[in-house]
């Protein structure tokens, strides 16, 4: 059995006028989070632990925030084309789990949410993505409320 493993991190900055959008689920919030795509955090950094495990660089080389076609994208649909390209190379995902490091809103209500719908668009059994969450006790960027970051590790299967 051929196993890789990767990690993947990600944090983006909390700002008003934004959606926050984590795992391709858009939660009520005062704020949300800034970039040049939607700024699913989760995703991104799930989206680079796969491409870790297979040694491919990071989401920056594929989707650079300079190319303004990916002013706004849908964090979803990257995932699935990182999806599609270690499947064209012969791997699938055995299981993803990932922690989300947010002082506020609650995340845990909209876990369930945001499985399904990463589940879907990596046509995977929503049992092999475990998403975590976590408050950083009010210390450092993400405990003052300044961003929401997001810790991965994939684990892909040849074959
Ligand atoms: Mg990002």
């Amino acid at each position: 059995m051929n196993l890789r493993i990767g990690n993947g991190y990600d944090i983006h900055q909390l700002v008003s006028d934004r959606p926050l959008i984590l795992g391709g689920v858009q939660i009520p919030h005062e704020l949300g989070l800034l970039g040049h795509s939607d700024a699913d955090v989760l995703t991104h950094s799930l989206m680079d632990a796969i491409l870790g495990a297979l040694n491919l660089g990071d989401i920056g080389h594929y989707f650079p925030p300079s190319d303004p076609q990916w002013k706004g994208a849908d964090s979803l649909m990257l995932l699935s084309k990182v999806n599609e390209l270690i499947q064209s190379r012969g791997w699938r995902i055995n299981n993803l789990d990932s922690v989300i490091v947010a002082e506020r809103p609650k995340i845990k209500p909209h876990i369930p949410a945001m499985r399904d719908r990463l589940a879907k668009v990596l046509q995977l059994d929503p049992d092999c993505i475990s998403i975590k969450a976590t408050t950083n006790e009010k210390l450092g960027p993400t405990g003052r409320e300044e961003g929401i970051a997001a810790y991965a590790v994939a684990l892909l299967i040849q074959g």
